[in-house]
């Protein structure tokens, strides 16, 4: 049995890297093990944001931050306190890696790759003897009246620290290896993905994005309005992707079967909607706001001829092309994992973490980061940030406890 360290990192991506590294920033003398259960280290880092890792998000206010997290809003809200956007362009600053912020408000590291950010917590961790073990999984952890015995592929430990940065995972039994410490857990579901239509004639459309549609999805009385685009498989961009993280455990449970509508154009009332006081041919007179590919699609779904004067249309002709364009209803069967960032929402529930500290309530030493937790956002660098701020917390805390032993 090995009680040669202080603590115990479990798992070697972000946020278990950063709390090792805080630790050691504030704990000099700690002795820290990580223990990553693959041959590879930061593998989400290296691929994420398409390559070039949206490390945080740029946000006006902490509050306005936290409203980024479906799931894990108000316990982000009381956590950004101590560690939040402008202390993570701080701490990369003094180790030289400047951040940059998009118009959208993502923010990148200056060099638009995603092996900058790995590599300065490889070099941090080298340079403050962080011990990294690969291929070295953890199978169980067992309380034993204060340490912690943990229990690896190759061997067995006892440390007084433990932190569980094990990540999502989209079944329950990645966490199997806890059970001993009894802590109440939230069942895992994908979040982040687009809507399949499969067969329908829209996925003609492919490629075609319009700026500003809002998504509603009745069932469960959740929409988002945002740019959108229409894909070979069915529909994508920002409304289906948020829409797809705040009802990320509803649509699990339909198996992502469910009706949906779009309106076209969200801003313009019904009323407002006048199609048939012009001269022009109706392919002619479309709303300015609507690609002109979709408003022929539009009109052959209503079995409007395009060549018809507008002033000539039936009511019943105008009620249809109406009724299209504000509530355009579809049926989602199936999703697809959207490639550029995806997370799973359940895990470890909230509920038996103390915000302030990232410690267990039942179990003082044992500490969470990242998304291990019941903690998932929207896309936009949101992910990494509530990694990051949860692993500082739990870090400036233990190396707290370790200095007050010392
Ligand atoms: C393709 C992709 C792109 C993304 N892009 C972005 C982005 O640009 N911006 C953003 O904010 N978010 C992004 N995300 C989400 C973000 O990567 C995650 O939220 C973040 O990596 C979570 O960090 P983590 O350290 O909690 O978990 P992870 O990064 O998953 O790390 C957990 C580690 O623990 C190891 N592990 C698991 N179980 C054990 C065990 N029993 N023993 C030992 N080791 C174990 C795993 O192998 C893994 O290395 C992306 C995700 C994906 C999949």
């Amino acid at each position: 049995m090995n009680s040669d360290f202080d603590v115990i990192v479990i798992g070697g991506g972000a946020a278990g890297f950063f709390a090792a590294i805080n630790i050691k920033s504030q704990a000099p003398d700690a002795k820290v093990l990580i223990l990553e259960k693959t041959g590879k280290l930061l593998t989400k880092v290296l691929v994420s944001g398409g390559g070039r890792c949206n490390v945080t998000h740029n946000a006006a206010s902490q509050s306005a931050l936290s409203k980024a997290y479906p799931r894990g809003k108000s316990f982000l809200k009381k956590a950004f306190n101590q560690f939040w956007v402008p202390d993570l362009m701080e701490w990369f600053e003094k180790r030289g890696v400047t951040l940059k912020i998009e118009d959208d408000g993502r923010m990148f590291p200056n060099t638009n790759q995603s092996e900058t950010i790995a590599n300065c917590f490889l070099k941090e961790a080298q340079g403050k003897q962080v011990q990294i073990n690969t291929r070295e999984t953890v199978e169980r952890i067992a309380p034993m009246n204060g340490p912690f015995l943990i229990t690896t592929s190759k061997t067995e430990y006892v440390a007084d620290q433990v932190v569980m940065a094990s990540g999502g995972h989209s079944k329950l039994g990645h966490l199997d290896y806890v059970s001993p410490l009894n802590l109440s857990l939230q069942k895992p579901y994908p979040s982040l993905f687009t809507f399949n239509l499969p067969g329908h004639s829209i996925r003609e459309l492919k490629g075609l994005s319009v700026l500003d549609a809002k998504v509603f999805i009745p069932v469960i009385k959740e929409s988002w309005q945002g740019p959108l685009l229409i894909t070979h498989w069915g529909m994508s961009g920002p409304a289906v992707l948020v829409l797809s993280s705040i009802c990320a455990k509803q649509l699990g449970e339909l198996n992502y079967s469910f009706e949906y509508s779009v309106d076209w154009l969200p801003d313009v009332p019904r009323e407002e909607l006048v199609l048939n006081k012009s001269k022009k041919q109706i392919q002619n007179h479309k709303p300015d706001a609507i690609p002109q590919r979709l408003w022929m699609y539009l009109l052959d779904e209503a079995r409007v001829a395009h060549t018809k004067k507008a002033d000539e249309l039936s009511k019943s002709e105008k009620n249809k092309l109406v009724e299209l364009i504000k509530n355009h209803l579809f049926q989602a069967e199936g999703k697809t994992t959207f490639k550029e960032e995806f997370v799973t929402c359940g895990g470890i529930d909230l509920d038996e973490i103390d915000v302030k500290t990232m410690q267990s309530k039942q179990h003082p030493g044992f500490y969470f980061a990242g998304e291990v937790m019941d903690i998932d956002a929207i896309t936009g660098g949101f992910n990494f940030q509530a990694a990051w701020t949860t692993a500082y917390i739990a870090a400036k805390n233990i190396a707290l406890r370790l200095n007050e032993k010392a």
